[in-house]
């Protein structure tokens, strides 16, 4: 059985994008980076993915590879800002290499279309947790926060919220065919909206990706801005793979998973507010990003988030979506 630094050296020291900022990778006590030009910020987010809270156990590890980066360039994403460095800490139950090399197949699959470098990380024994920590970088001023929604912008979200969720229950309820498939891919490999985020510097007034459901993240937003925002529920997107899972499911969680495209979670779709002003170009631009976009909503200026129905009346939302430190029911 190969040691921990054998195992580091072995899956994790080459592979992975190479970067000329990257003065002392993986093999010393820290890495050096060089700091990014000026005129440029650094932007830093982390993510921990818990066996049994956020993946089931027995979760596939290169999906697990691949989703612990890929739920890191959505932060980014939000943001707005190009990542660019990565470390790990990985814990492990036991040295598995069968395990290792496919994990780090999925993480690498995740890196290379962003260049992203592992520049470090920490390995040690436990119940299977992956952090990942990653760090890029954003035109200075111009990252895009929660707090500039404004009375009269349009809430919009990319994809189809709702998808991660359905793929999950799919997966727990051991039902399969092609649209559960479609939406276990949409949970295990979620698709970090990168491109759009960059693009949308200086014309979003707000974002924020949706990992605790659509409502729950927007809510976030809201606070954040002091504003508050009505959602028309049928405008919601939902795939054709959702209705056809949904349809398939046994009639007692029917309810609960309709409520999915809002409450949730595990899309890491981008959730944004547009000015009136710049509506039309945020159209052109994700037409030609090929990045479905969907007004769904309008920010106003009282507080609250509601919720219309079909008749356009107002839905009494139980919960907006996940919360660790809840009861979630
Ligand atoms: P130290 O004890 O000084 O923290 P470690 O023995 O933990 O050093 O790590 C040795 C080197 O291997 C460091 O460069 C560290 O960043 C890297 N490393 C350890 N674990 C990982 C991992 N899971 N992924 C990437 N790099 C790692
Ligand atoms: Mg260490």
């Amino acid at each position: 059985m190969p040691g921990e630094f054998e195992l580091i050296e072995r899956y994790f020291r080459t592979g992975f994008p190479s970067r000329e900022d990257v003065v002392v990778g993986i093999g010393d006590d820290a890495a050096v980076l060089a700091p990014p030009p000026a005129g440029r910020q650094l932007v830093v987010a982390v993510d921990t993915l818990v066996e049994g809270v956020h993946f089931p156990p027995d979760f596939d590890a290169a999906d697990l590879g691949y989703r612990a980066l890929a739920v890191n360039l959505s932060d980014l994403a939000a943001m707005g800002a190009e990542p660019a460095w990565m470390t790990l800490a990985l814990t492990l139950p036991k040295a598995d290499e069968a395990w290792l090399v496919t994990f780090a197949r999925g993480l690498r699959e995740a890196a290379a279309p962003w260049r992203v470098a592992l520049v470090g990380g920490d390995t040690t024994r436990g119940p299977l947790t992956v952090t990942i920590q990653l760090l890029g970088t954003v035109p200075a001023g111009q990252a895009i926060r929660r707090s500039g929604a404004r009375a009269g912008d349009g809430v919009h979200v990319t994809g189809t919220p709702g998808d991660a969720a359905m793929g999950l229950l799919c997966l727990q309820r051991g039902i399969e065919g092609s649209a559960a498939e479609h939406c276990r891919r949409r949970f295990a490999r979620p698709e970090p909206r990168l491109a759009l985020g960059h693009a949308l510097r200086g014309l979003a007034s707000a974002m924020i990706d949706i990992s605790d459901g659509l409502l729950a993240d927007l809510d976030h937003l809201l606070d954040a801005s002091g504003v508050g925002a009505t959602i028309q529920t049928p405008r919601v997107p939902r795939s054709d793979a959702f209705r056809d899972c949904l349809a398939a499911l046994p009639e007692s969680d029917r309810t609960r998973a309709a409520h999915f495209p809002l409450a949730g979670g595990d899309d890491y779709e981008l959730c944004f507010t547009v000015p009136p002003e710049h509506e039309a170009e945020v159209c052109c631009i994700a037409e030609r990003l090929g990045v479905p976009v969907t007004r769904i909503g309008t920010i106003e200026m009282v507080q609250g988030l509601r919720v219309m129905d079909e008749d356009g009346r107002n839905m009494v939302v139980k919960t907006l979506g996940y919360d660790h430190f809840r009861e979630n029911g």
